[in-house]
């Protein structure tokens, strides 16, 4: 495996670094910090504004596209490249549901139709997608999942209820996996997948709060829900296919190797600025040790992540490798989210850190470690849980 970049590919970084320095707005910036700083919920367009200017900039809100469908046509290195370059500037995250889960699934299996009806809106940023996957009692056992869909004449009338919805209090649209033969033989073969308009009548969006205090996710309840049979993704019952193929698609790209690596030069940072009996910390041994040992497995991270990345290069989409980084990917999340609340003691938690006027008295770097910390303990479960990864894996790649 060659790990150094061609020219073509150092042009291509110099490329994305001037683009973010260009076109990245500060006032974006300073939204999302201000924000962070007051553990506040992002708004739509905080969470839109960087999207849409990727996709008006050839293609790049949608980076592994195929060209025809308005891609940008990356190869796997540049895709890389322009994922460190956006993590490196610290770039708000696009919201993967449309780009990188259901719009895969749209022109793989999806007709003509739905691909001029629905990629337009998902490479500008316009249209906002959720994912209706996950309902109570059917997380890691998603084929037992009981929301209906029954077809009367021109449409499905769907009922039930998903949960766990990533930011469906913003969505315009959610893809569904919805139950459309009960007596199939194995509940895998009574599935479908579908595209479901989010103002259409009967949808009721619930928040729910994660520990950090977040409305990050939510339920979604669909009551007497009338879907044009047209939403339906390929065939009926063909859904758990459909609906594989995108789970590998959202597993490769939670393991954000390249944010945790600017995770580690901020608790750097910290470290460097926070005394420890007379010294900085970052010059404790035992300290320095943990950091060491982050590092070292972000590495060994980083090249699982391009071996991938040169199977990719040979064609061939993820497979169960995407499991792997997973469950590393975010276990080192979280444990970088530990290392830097353990940096700055007891000013990571807020509480702690404001005074009686509840202003906070903390350094301005501590602010809302604690929030991340409480906010990540979410990744190893979603994405399908690591314990059902490392089933996966044993599976898959061990033959087990
Ligand atoms: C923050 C967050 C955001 C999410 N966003 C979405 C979203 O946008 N859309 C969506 O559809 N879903 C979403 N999910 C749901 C997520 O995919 C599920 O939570 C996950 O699949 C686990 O399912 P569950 O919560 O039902 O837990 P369960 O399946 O009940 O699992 C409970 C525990 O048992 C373990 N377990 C279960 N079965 C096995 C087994 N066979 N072997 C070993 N261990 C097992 C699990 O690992 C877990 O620790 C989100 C979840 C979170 C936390």
């Amino acid at each position: 495996m060659d790990t150094t970049f061609s020219s073509e590919d150092l042009a291509f970084q110099k490329e994305v670094r001037d683009f973010i320095a260009n076109n990245y707005p500060q006032s974006l910036r300073d939204s999302i910090a201000e924000k962070k700083r007051n553990n506040e919920e992002l708004s739509r367009e905080d969470l839109t504004t960087w999207h849409k200017i990727l996709g008006k900039n050839k293609g790049w809100s949608v980076p592994g596209w195929p060209e025809q469908y308005g891609g940008a046509g990356f190869t796997p290195t540049q895709k890389y490249i322009f994922e460190q370059e956006c993590a490196r500037a610290e770039c708000v995250i696009v919201a993967p549901f449309g780009p990188q889960m259901c719009a895969p699934v749209i022109y793989t299996f999806g007709n003509e139709e739905q691909k001029a009806k629905h990629l337009p809106g998902i490479l500008s940023g316009e249209v906002f997608w959720c994912q209706g996957y996950s309902e109570p009692g059917s997380g890691s056992d998603l084929a037992s999942l009981k929301t209906t869909a029954v077809k009367e004449g021109d449409h499905y009338i769907i009922n039930g209820q998903k949960t766990w919805t990533t930011l469906a209090q913003h969505a315009d649209w959610i893809f569904c996996l919805v139950r459309t033969n009960p007596d199939a033989a194995k509940p895998q073969e009574g599935i479908s997948f579908i595209l479901i308009d989010m103002k259409t009548p009967g949808i009721e969006v619930r928040p729910i709060y994660l520990m950090d205090g977040i409305n990050e996710v939510n339920e979604v309840w669909f009551d007497n829900v009338k879907v044009p049979a047209e939403n339906l993704i390929g065939q009926e019952n063909m859904g758990w296919t459909y609906a594989k193929f995108l789970l590998a698609h959202e597993r490769s790209g939670i393991a954000q190797v390249a944010r945790s690596k600017k995770a580690i030069e901020r608790i750097k940072q910290i470290a460097a600025a926070e005394m420890s009996y007379g010294e900085p910390l970052i010059q404790d041994p035992a300290f320095q040790r943990k950091i060491a040992e982050a590092e070292l497995e972000l590495t060994s991270l980083e090249y699982t992540e391009l071996r991938t990345l040169a199977k990719d290069s040979a064609g061939k989409g993820p497979g169960p490798e995407s499991s792997l980084l997973k469950i590393k990917g975010t276990d080192m999340q979280q444990k970088l989210t530990e290392l830097a609340m353990e940096a700055v003691g007891y000013y990571a938690n807020p509480h702690m850190g404001t005074s009686l006027s509840n202003e906070y008295v903390g350094p301005d770097y501590s602010t809302n470690l604690s929030g991340s910390y409480f906010n990540f303990r979410k990744a190893s479960i979603y994405g399908g849980s690591n314990e059902i990864q490392r089933n996966i894996i044993a599976k898959m790649v061990l033959g087990l």
